[in-house]
């Protein structure tokens, strides 16, 4: 069987790659899976080892990179962050889409690398209409100190303007959510046309279920009447 293609999505801080992310996923439940990445940076209140990142220390990611287990890994807001081969093979072994949340310099890294030919990703950019609303969503969040907010403000800058030079597949805007998200389901349903046929059977169970329901219902009343 053909192993399906990752999506690597990039994109500023506070942007709202995981809460895209998070509604495709709803969507189409068992069809994706994250690449849980390392790192060094210490969790956010809410966040689960092994499932939102894997949070190791400075020695132990070195570590790991210098023996070369990493498809890729980037300094990013001060703390180092990378991408296990592992995170993202056990992904595709279970036949899921995987999707990687990477920082540009690593998105730089895969398609400079071997895992560009091997993986063959797909690659998606999310920007924000303006700066202004980017800082009010990471203040929104309420999840990084002043001087982060500030530190991820000024790498947005720098991303967004390298951005433009890469090859990503399609740029989305998420200015209103709803309309960010049906233009990344489209992408999607045409990067993954499986994708649709999961809801139409979805759909035609539903409807079954619903048919069965309303006949048993029928005879039910029926029988009594
Ligand atoms: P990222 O994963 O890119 O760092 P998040 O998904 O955590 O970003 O989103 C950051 C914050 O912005 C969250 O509080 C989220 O609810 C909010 N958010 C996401 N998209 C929108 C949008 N289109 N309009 C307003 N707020 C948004
Ligand atoms: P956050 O600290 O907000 O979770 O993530 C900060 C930035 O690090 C985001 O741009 C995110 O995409 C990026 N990032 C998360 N995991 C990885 C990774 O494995 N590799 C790289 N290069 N960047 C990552």
């Amino acid at each position: 069987m053909e192993e399906l293609r990752p999506l690597v999505m990039c994109g500023p801080s506070g942007i709202g790659k995981t809460t895209l992310k998070n509604m495709l996923v709803e969507k189409y439940k068992g069809s994706f899976g994250f690449s849980v990445s390392h790192t060094t940076r210490k969790p956010r209140v809410g966040e689960v080892d092994g499932e939102d990142y894997h949070f190791v220390s400075k020695e132990k990611i070195l570590k790991m990179i210098e023996d070369g287990q990493f498809v890729e890994y980037a300094h990013v807001h001060k703390n180092i962050y990378g991408t296990s081969i592992e995170a993202v093979r056990s992904v595709m072994k279970q036949n899921k889409i995987c999707i990687l949340d990477i920082d540009i310099q690593g998105v730089k890294t895969i398609l400079n690398g071997p895992a560009h030919n091997e993986l063959k990703p797909y690659y998606l950019f999310v920007q924000p209409r303006n700066f202004a609303d980017l800082e009010a969503r990471l203040r929104k969040r309420q999840t990084d100190t002043e001087e982060q907010i500030n530190i991820r403000v000024q790498t947005a800058k720098t991303e967004i303007s390298a951005s433009k030079d890469m090859p990503f597949d399609k740029f989305l805007t998420n200015d209103k959510l709803e309309d960010a998200y049906e233009e990344y389901e489209t992408f999607m349903l045409k990067r993954y046309p499986m994708l649709g046929g999961c809801n139409k059977n979805k759909n035609i169970s539903q409807i079954r279920t619903l048919g069965l329901s309303i006949a048993f219902l029928y005879f039910g009343f029926k029988a009594f009447s």
